[in-house]
């Protein structure tokens, strides 16, 4: 027994490292916290892009203990000078939002206390706070008190916890799929291509919607589209409606599509990722109407509220689609469950999880709701102003976009227009000092800018605007030189 409780305390002292001393505590916090003030303060001053080679051999696990200034130096060079600085407002690719500061500190908080946040039983507060956050949701979007919800990682895991429920409630399964069918845009992300196979529905019949020219659903078409499958015997399920486009902004008609889903009792999804806070504006409230006839809705405020990534949300309207296959007890479990009571276990694949919800409720409180509801207009005026730069200096511009995301292109005759396009945008991808990114809008090669990060400002703009002329310049040029080669 001496022998045993020896041998206890000698490991005891080593792990004890894991538990720094106060001294050892304030020592690493003010290295990081020094780190991250520089980080902010000149993060604007830097460029958005860099792509450069790394040293993967400094970012090795070794035998030996290394200092906390060595490693932040390793972090530095190799993780965030490289790639896109997503943190940055120069950030104008893909979809960015920027990460506020006070919900870093949330997320410092919630690992410090590390609550459990997938049962009430193990931290009843936690999932309180989750819950009136995806109460607040309930409020925003128009969802019933009863709906219920989850707040996942993102984005993807929320329209797959969605499409698991849909399947559920229209059960889905055996020979019922390949005659079932969904109705989607081209313009769809590629989650919801990822959460049909996921979910076991590879061999549904997809339709892909008509678009008008705002890229938007065509709502006629789409009752046609039914009525047609309806004739041939088919069983439509499901239709997906996207409040805010990743590659346009666009809004479907949300509405129009609720009724024809009603009328039809289709499983009613809408991936509002992108998009779906700026409901909060009072300028776009009108595009949103409809969004609260869904049976389910996807939001991530990893974009739209600017948080860092690793917050999204899903509400869904029918508990027991939900609970069918995200609902599970076990025995190890009896101390746990309470059947009156929604545990955020039952309504996601995760059990153990952070607990995610603090990074949002905090900075909600601590602020308010008024400087989010600012920086969302912001970014709308923000897009309108860089729209009217880009014709400004020549470019031309997609259509007038519902939200924060839009495109453009240089029109040439000089050369292969796509091809002209694609070398302007390596030349800034080049550049780096904002960072944007292309993509095909029928066919056609055309740079997106999407307007979503906090921190982009006025003097983002003028920056992207000056880093524009430069590229293009340098486009040109490149195009002259070789045509004088062919020649
Ligand atoms: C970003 C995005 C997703 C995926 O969300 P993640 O948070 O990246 O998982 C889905 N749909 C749309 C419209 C998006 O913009």
């Amino acid at each position: 027994m001496e022998n045993l409780k020896e041998k206890i305390r000698e490991l005891g002292v080593i792990s004890n490292q894991l538990e720094p001393s106060k001294d050892e505590r304030d020592s690493l916090n003010k290295e990081i916290q020094d780190y991250a003030n520089n980080f902010i303060d000149t993060l604007e001053s830097k460029p958005s892009y860099y792509k450069g080679k790394l040293d993967e051999s400094k970012l090795a696990i070794k035998d030996q203990k290394q200092s906390l200034s060595d490693l932040l130096d390793v972090y530095t060079s190799e993780v965030v000078d490289h790639g896109i600085k997503t943190a940055s407002g120069g950030h104008i690719g893909y979809i960015p939002g920027g990460g506020i500061y006070t919900a870093a500190l949330a997320d410092f908080m919630a690992a410090v206390t590390n609550k459990y946040a997938g049962m009430h039983f193990g931290s009843p507060g936690a999932v309180a706070i989750e819950n009136e956050l995806l109460d607040w949701m309930k409020g925003i979007f128009g969802f019933p008190k009863n709906a219920v919800g989850n707040l996942t990682s993102g984005g993807s895991i929320a329209n797959l916890i969605a499409f698991t429920s849909a399947r559920d409630k229209h059960q889905i399964k055996n020979e019922n799929v390949v005659k079932s069918v969904v109705y989607i845009s081209s313009q769809i992300h590629h989650c919801i291509h990822k959460a049909i196979r996921i979910t076991g529905m590879e061999d549904v019949q997809i339709r892909i919607l008509e678009l008008d020219e705002l890229h938007r659903i065509n709502a006629q078409k789409l009752e046609q589209t039914i009525q047609d499958d309806l004739a041939k015997g088919l069983n439509p399920f499901m239709v997906i409606a996207s409040a805010g486009t990743t590659d346009t902004g666009a809004v479907d008609p949300l509405q129009k599509i609720g009724e024809i889903s009603k009328q039809h009792n289709l499983w009613y999804h809408i991936d509002g990722a992108y998009g779906g806070f700026f409901i909060l504006s009072e300028s776009k409230k009108e595009l949103f109407k409809g969004i609260e006839m869904a049976d389910s809705l996807a939001i991530d405020p990893h974009k739209g509220l600017f948080l860092p990534y690793g917050l999204g949300a899903v509400l869904i309207k029918d508990k027991k689609a939900v609970f069918h296959s995200h609902h599970y007890t076990a025995n190890y479990m009896q101390d746990a469950t309470d059947d009156m009571l929604i545990n955020p276990a039952d309504v996601s694949p995760e059990l153990t999880k952070h607990f995610r919800g603090l990074r949002l409720w905090l900075p909600l409180q601590l602020h308010g709701i008024e400087p989010f509801v600012a920086c969302l207009d912001e970014k709308l005026l923000l897009t309108t102003y860089f729209r009217n730069r880009l014709t400004d200096i020549g470019f031309d511009i997609g259509p007038e976009p519902d939200l924060s995301v839009s495109y453009f292109w240089y029109s040439t005759s000089d050369a292969d227009e796509n091809e002209f396009n694609q070398k302007l945008m390596e030349f800034i991808h080049q550049d780096g000092s904002v960072f944007l990114s292309s993509t095909k809008i029928n066919g056609k090669y055309v740079i997106r800018i999407a307007v979503l990060s906090f921190r982009t400002k006025i003097e983002t703009v003028d920056k992207a605007i000056n880093m524009l002329e430069n590229c293009l310049v340098k486009t040109k040029e490149y195009f002259k030189c070789n045509l004088e080669v062919s020649a």
